[in-house]
């Protein structure tokens, strides 16, 4: 790898890079199937990701027809490296060995180990024979959503396909990693004018948000809506607060600390609720919602926008604030949600739900349009990385912790065969015109 980084950096020719010869290994952050095991009766929250997460030497795979060999420069981490990680709520093993079961380029993927991670900008090193619009030299960011586009039921919303995947988190030959396996229908344009580590952070959580709150198969938002954001500094949080701004919408973000209300403030987003310092008890105990709680909640909401209850709930929490959700948005109102990092087993009382007629919409990720307009959205400046910090490859374990203990914000990016953070910016000049403090807003 240290030929191709080379070539990369000394700006080689596309077509020198795809005559250099490839490696039969190389780096990876991976889970074994050894170890699935490791956390038997330890407590979510005291699960270790830095005993689970591997980094050592991995084959490199075959190439299919339709994808890529990335040289990847920098990664980022995803709430679902930490599921992984931890083995909840399932080790991810099953999805591996359910895909080997699918067909002859699908069996690489059921492997010993799972090599993680669901973002990613880099090089193109190497193209498959059915690739046609990309070439070795491209420089690229990766979305996650990993489709058969022959089968039918992906040709309308690539994300209501029965084979639908997310790329390093149910199947092998992720992103943190010095190489990684794309499909070609993954591939977008980095934005220029953006560092490899600040490219590499937004495929995931940017796209989702993006069709949570704009698309047409989320909440649609509309301009002058309100929306409440949970985890406003969050992953996906951080970039919904910038989608709604964009869109003419209000936030109202809601986070844990005085600082994140800073950073929030700093953003544009004026109306924040601190949740800590509000001490919103929604459980009375396990079993046992607070109305009252909801009630104390929805008039928190209604002081700061307007009189009003908001039109939209970005809701991704789950089990501890689903409830307060349903009950806080508008009469006719939406819910849309994609998540539930506290519990799955949500509740809520359904009388608040249909007497005012509110709605409820799942969704996950996006389709191949919904990632590339988020895309677009970045390479136009209109949306920000949400770059904090970086890890070197080697301190994966440590990144993925500090994601499970909630103590980041916005996204953590990971420098896979970057040698140093600030490389990889293509266009200097519209990085002044977009705005150095913009850009790099997150950065502590
Ligand atoms: P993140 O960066 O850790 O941010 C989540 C934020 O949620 C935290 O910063 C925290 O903010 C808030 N939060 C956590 N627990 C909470 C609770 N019990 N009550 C209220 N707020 C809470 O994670 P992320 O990347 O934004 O991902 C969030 C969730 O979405 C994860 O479960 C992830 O797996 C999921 N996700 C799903 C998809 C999909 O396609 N379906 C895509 C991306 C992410 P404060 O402490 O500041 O309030």
């Amino acid at each position: 790898m240290d030929a191709i980084l080379d070539a990369i950096q000394s700006g080689a020719s596309g077509e020198d890079i795809a005559h250099l010869p490839l490696p039969e290994s190389y780096r990876a952050a991976y889970v074994h199937r050894d170890d699935t095991a490791m956390f038997e009766g330890v407590d979510s929250w005291d699960k270790d990701p830095r005993k689970s997460l591997r980094v050592g030497d991995v084959d490199v795979p075959e190439l299919a027809p339709d994808e890529v060999y990335l040289a990847v420069m920098a990664s980022s981490i995803n709430f679902n490296t930490v599921w992984t990680s931890i083995f909840e709520p399932l080790p991810t093993f099953g999805f591996l060995d359910r895909m080997g079961r699918q067909g002859e380029w699908q069996k690489r993927h059921a492997l010993p180990y799972h090599v993680v991670g669901s973002d990613a900008a880099g090089v193109v090193v190497r193209t498959g024979s059915a690739v046609r619009n990309w070439k070795p030299g491209d420089r690229v960011t990766v979305h996650c959503n990993y489709v058969d586009d022959q089968d039918p039921s992906a040709h309308n919303d690539s994300m209501l396909a029965t084979n639908q995947l997310i790329w390093g988190f149910e199947t092998n030959f992720g992103a943190l990693a010095d190489l990684a396996v794309v499909k070609a229908n993954q591939l977008m344009p980095k934005p220029a004018h953006l560092s490899w580590e600040e490219s590499a952070v937004n495929g995931l959580c940017s796209a989702t948000s993006y069709r949570m709150l704009v698309s047409e198969h989320g909440a649609n938002m509309k301009q002058g809506d309100s929306v409440l954001i949970w985890g406003a500094t969050g992953g996906i949080g951080g970039y919904a607060v910038q989608y709604v701004l964009n869109g003419g919408g209000t936030p109202i973000g809601v986070v844990s600390s005085p600082e994140r209300a800073e950073l929030l403030n700093k953003m544009g987003c004026e109306a924040v609720i601190d949740r800590r310092a509000e001490a919103y008890e929604f459980w009375a105990d396990e079993h046992t919602q607070n109305e009252s709680e909801w009630r104390r909640f929805g008039k928190k909401i209604r002081e700061l926008n307007a009189g009003e209850d908001v039109d939209i709930v970005f809701e991704h929490p789950g089990r501890s604030t689903m409830g307060a959700s349903i009950f806080a948005v508008k009469r006719g109102g939406t819910v849309v949600t994609c998540a539930a990092t506290s519990g799955y087993m949500v509740e809520f009382d359904n009388r608040h739900f249909w007497m005012k007629l509110k709605n409820l919409i799942g969704s996950h990720f996006a389709n191949y349009a919904e990632a590339y307009a988020s895309n677009k959205l970045l390479d136009q400046g209109k949306i920000q990385p949400l770059l904090t910090k970086t890890y070197a490859l080697d301190q994966v374990g440590d990144a993925a912790l500090a994601v499970h203990h909630n103590e980041a914000e916005g996204k953590l990016g990971v420098l896979c065969l970057a040698p140093e953070e600030g490389l990889g910016i293509d266009d200097p000049e519209k990085r002044e015109r977009i705005g150095e403090d913009k850009i790099t807003m997150f950065r502590s």
